[in-house]
């Protein structure tokens, strides 16, 4: 007799072990973060934006952290933060 296992269907296996998927770890995005910040302002940087696009969109925490560090160095480096943050916000 088989066991009545619950099934998932091909795409969210997919999903699951796709190896292109954007993934980073809280603390890959906490040290990515300034660098994120400075793309987002300046349009600019090494920082993979999409990678932190897709973490932030997924964690509260990453992006309610991100979002203080883009106000204040907007503010240090006198440049208006709303377009990155409407960004930042998706
Ligand atoms: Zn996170």
């Amino acid at each position: 007799m088989t066991r009545d296992l619950r099934r998932l269907t091909a795409e969210q296996v997919s999903s699951l072990i796709l190896p292109t998927e954007p993934w980073l770890s809280c603390e890959d995005c906490f040290r990515l973060m300034d660098q994120y910040v400075e793309a987002l302002l300046h349009g600019q940087g090494e920082v993979d934006v999409p990678r932190m696009e897709v973490h932030l969109r997924g964690c509260a925490a990453c992006a309610e952290e991100a979002e203080s560090l883009l106000e204040l160095v907007a503010q240090e480096d006198g440049v208006d933060p709303g377009p990155a943050m409407a960004r930042l916000q998706g």
